[in-house]
């Protein structure tokens, strides 16, 4: 049978030999090799161009590249626009990850801190909120979004209750449950979305209409452009 000298990562042991169980076709030439460790016993699963003649009693890499590492699966979060800052995305990353990883209290924490950082941001980055200090409390924060009718009041109320429930005294004894979580990513999408990328996708047709000459220019229209 063929087999790959590896370092195992399930127990540890170096440069052990790892016997071939079973494999997948991604092509005439790259395979997904189902590898058993012999110290073990355990599987790990290595890509590469390897021999062929799988049952074969020889080294499945002689002459042909295999990865040294095991395949790892990340799972896929929501990809947000980048008219959101970076820092924000990350943010929301990392708590979209550990969603998807069954981690619901740093998740919940990780998006009610996009959510912080996030209006943060958007108060150094609109023009409308040139002259004006973000409040220190996210909640003041976000109330003064409502108030300045920059954001609309469901999500005001929405975000408020996202921001409560963040908050760590709430939450000493009452952890955040799955379903939590989940619902704090839907509205920190939402809140993201109505903060950064529809008024930069407004700027943006509106940009080209006037490029065009459909729209003579944006200083009569409502709300004194963006
Ligand atoms: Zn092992």
């Amino acid at each position: 049978m063929g087999y790959l000298i590896r370092d195992c990562l399930r127990c540890g042991t170096s440069h052990v030999q790892m016997q071939i169980k079973g494999h997948a076709t991604i092509d005439k030439l790259n395979f997904e090799m189902f590898m058993v460790c012999n110290s073990c016993g355990r599987s790990s699963i290595y890509q590469g161009q390897p021999q062929q003649n799988f049952s074969d009693d020889r080294n499945l890499e002689d002459g042909r590249s295999i990865h040294n590492t095991p395949v790892q699966i990340y799972p896929k979060t929501p990809v947000l626009r980048e008219d959101i800052p970076e820092r924000t995305r990350n943010l929301f990353k990392q708590a979209a990850t550990c969603l998807r990883y069954g981690l619901s209290e740093p998740a919940g924490a990780m998006f009610r801190k996009t959510i912080d950082v996030g209006t943060k941001e958007f108060y150094s980055n609109d023009a409308r909120l040139k002259d004006k200090q973000p409040a220190n409390a996210l909640r003041s924060r976000l109330k003064a979004l409502g108030d300045m009718k920059i954001l609309d009041a469901d999500i005001v109320e929405l975000a408020d209750i996202a921001a409560l429930d963040g908050n760590d005294a709430t939450h000493d004894e009452d952890p955040y449950t799955t379903i939590e979580a989940e619902a704090l990513e839907e509205l920190t999408i939402d809140l993201l979305d109505r903060l950064f990328v529809r008024p930069a996708t407004i700027a943006r047709v509106r940009a080209k209409q006037i490029a065009s000459g459909l729209r003579k220019s944006d200083v009569d229209t409502e709300g004194g452009g963006v």
